[in-house]
């Protein structure tokens, strides 16, 4: 057990060196259940002096059982830890919409997945190799090795934290360190049961531990001189304090940030389709995924058809309780959020844009206390409005019509952000020509919101460095030595730099 019993629900303590640790200030916050408004339970608000001992204990397990464990093995145990959260995914995934309100069927699928992000991280362990360099001077063996570079801090979002939760642990324990997590403070509790579910496949305590709390708890970890590396996910706004902060000593950061992503339909394009990925682009998980398609671009010859598509099927979405299978979308995970959807459009009309439909909370019966928010879609847009730079993180889409390929290339483009984009057509050349040109980590192309573990995802400009899933982010948990051995004994000319 993870938890204590209160009277106001369950207290869940951190998971350290594989024991769970009351926080060393007795200080502790309240969850919230969107759905009902309702706290649910409380969980350890960390300090500096938690978060070090996690540090700690990650530092001692890197020195022992998991820097002594072959990377065959090391993998094995990675892909029993996958096993052991398919085997639980029902529970976990309660717990994700106890917590943020998305939904139970999305919140299982995800849980079922980070199997196979395990499996397939756990199969690259023992596949981490060094080279052989070939020199001038033939009786030296130069070689590099690659090592874990150490502790690492992973710092996640609320929106699907174990899913995130694994995207970011499994490379960097595949690489061979260890990890400390600080979950967002809206969503705690999966951290924690992913960490007790490790253990209890077999991982070594200390290697993955769970501090709560919030900015706080962050900072400490990103200023610990032990950690070698933040894997950081979540809003640009803390991206850019976390890669500051982290600069100041010298670590490294590796960022997945927020996005504005557009999804732009030609008029030669299957348009029944683009509708329906353009409306699950931003109202699935009501809009709060990093990938939400939140600004629609339309060919003007078929703009006004989509534009009534849309929003007869956005205005017939099913709002209610995130465990009812006949829930399409659920609230927004927190009052927080829930404001700043209404803020936001707001903005936006404030500057001249105009209601298609939704804009207002939603009332759902018996979830009266719930945060809900309808599905939004903003039109008439100036170029500066806010719904076109700014993210929401909410059901809100911000549609615009456009008349030729150069054009709407530069307003897809006309944003800081670059995380991902869509592009419908059945033109392939025009595809694959925009594939080249859109300043995205991730280009869709008669799809949306599709993601594998072996296919490299992140960002372009403010929304990102470095890259999740797939080979290459094994590399950023990697540092290289390189080794020199002279096999001849000839005496060489000590003043003179050896080549
Ligand atoms: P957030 O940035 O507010 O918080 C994310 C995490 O960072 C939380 O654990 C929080 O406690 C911590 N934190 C915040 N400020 C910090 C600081 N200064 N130092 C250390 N830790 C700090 O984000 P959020 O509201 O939880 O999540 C929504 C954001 O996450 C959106 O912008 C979304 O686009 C982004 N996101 C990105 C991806 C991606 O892969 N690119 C995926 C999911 C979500």
């Amino acid at each position: 057990m993870n938890q204590l019993a209160s009277t106001d629900g369950p207290v869940y303590l951190n998971h350290i060196g594989g024991a769970n640790v009351p926080g060393q200030q007795a200080r502790q916050f309240q969850a919230t259940n969107p759905t009902t408004g309702k706290h649910w339970g409380r969980f350890v608000e960390s300090c500096a002096a938690d978060v070090d001992a996690a540090v700690r204990a990650a530092s001692q397990a890197l020195e022992g059982p998991w820097g002594q464990l072959s990377p065959t093995r090391r993998g094995r145990m990675l892909m029993a830890w996958g096993e052991k959260i398919a085997a639980n995914a029902e529970t976990i995934a309660r717990l994700e919409s106890l917590q943020n309100g998305k939904l139970l069927s999305e919140m299982t699928a995800q849980a079922r997945v980070a199997c196979d992000w395990l499996y397939y991280f756990g199969g690259l362990a023992d596949k981490v190799e060094g080279r052989v360099i070939p020199l001038e001077r033939r009786s030296v063996l130069n070689y590099t090795l690659r090592e874990p570079l150490g502790v690492v801090g992973i710092i996640v979002p609320w929106n699907s934290p174990t899913f995130l939760t694994i995207m970011s642990c499994a490379p960097a324990l595949a690489a061979g360190n260890t990890v400390v997590i600080k979950p967002s403070e809206v969503t705690s509790a999966s951290a924690i049961e992913l960490a007790r579910l490790a253990q209890e496949a077999g991982i070594p305590p200390g290697v993955i531990n769970v501090v709560t709390g919030a900015r706080q708890a962050g900072e400490a970890l990103v200023d610990h001189p032990d950690v070698a590396k933040i894997s950081f996910t979540g809003s640009d706004g803390a991206g850019r304090a976390i890669a500051a902060r982290a600069g100041a000593r010298l670590a490294s950061c590796t960022l997945e940030l927020g996005g504005k992503s557009p999804n732009i339909l030609f008029d030669d394009a299957a348009v029944d389709n683009a509708v329906v990925g353009i409306l699950s682009g931003i109202f699935a998980a009501a809009g709060q995924t990093c990938i939400a398609g939140s600004r629609a671009y339309v060919h003007e010859s078929i703009y006004d058809e989509v534009l009534d598509k849309l929003a007869a099927r956005a205005k017939a979405i099913r709002l209610g309780d995130p465990l009812s299978p006949q829930t399409q979308m659920g609230p927004a995970a927190t009052a927080a959020q829930l404001a700043k959807n209404e803020s936001m459009v707001a903005k936006s009309l404030t500057a001249g844009a105009s209601l298609l439909c939704g804009g207002k909370r939603a009332n759902v019966p018996g979830l009266e206390g719930g945060y809900f928010f309808e599905p939004t879609i903003v039109h008439q847009l100036a170029s500066d409005n806010p719904l076109l730079h700014e993210e929401v993180f909410g059901p809100v889409l911000a549609i615009t019509p456009f008349s030729d390929d150069e054009q709407v290339i530069a307003m897809a483009n006309g944003t800081r952000f670059g995380l991902a984009a869509g592009v419908w057509t059945r033109d392939f050349r025009r595809a694959h020509t925009l594939a080249r040109r859109l300043q995205a980590g991730t280009v869709w192309i008669n799809t949306y919101r599709a993601l594998a573990f072996n296919s490299p995802f992140g960002g372009y400009k403010d929304s990102g460095q470095g890259r999740v899933n797939g080979m290459e982010s094994v590399d950023q948990f990697l540092k290289t030595k390189s080794v020199w051995c002279e096999t001849s004994e000839e005496i060489q000319d000590p003043f003179v730099i050896k080549v």
